[in-house]
């Protein structure tokens, strides 16, 4: 089982997160992008040349959490992927990911997109 696949069956929803410490600057992460609602940075243990995190700076728990009255944050986040993929020149196209649960694999329970880039990527998923 890969590592992050083995990480999503034991981390658990609730509580403050490593993206609540980055997000607070309590621990460092280069960032790629900051405004009022979230930020980007890239991915500690990149699985792809480009693999950037887009967070919210509200703490969503995971999608399935996630509510109606969240949507414009939400679509916020997806174009603030879009702008990272772009600043990243990802010009022959990218993945966007969102892992939840145990299944999903999501190992950080605060949501977050994927953005994954420079190579072909597989379909199926792992
Ligand atoms: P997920 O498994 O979908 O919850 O994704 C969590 C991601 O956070 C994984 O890809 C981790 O490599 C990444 N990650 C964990 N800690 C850090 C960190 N301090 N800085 C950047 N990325 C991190």
């Amino acid at each position: 089982m890969a590592d992050e696949t083995a990480k999503a069956q034991t981390a658990k929803p609730g509580g403050d997160t490593i993206f609540g410490k980055i997000i607070r600057k309590e621990i460092p992460a280069k960032f790629i992008y900051e405004d009022d609602q979230c930020i980007a940075f890239p991915d500690v243990a990149p699985q792809a040349p480009t693999h950037i995190l887009v967070v919210p700076k509200k703490p969503i728990v995971q999608l399935s959490q996630a509510e109606d009255s969240d949507a414009a944050l939400l679509g916020h986040m997806m174009l603030v992927a879009k702008k990272c993929a772009h600043e990243a020149g990802l010009s022959k196209g990218y993945r966007i990911v969102i892992n939840d649960g145990p299944d999903g694999g999501q190992s950080v329970y605060h949501i977050h997109i994927h953005v994954l880039g420079g190579r072909t990527m597989g379909w199926p998923p792992g």
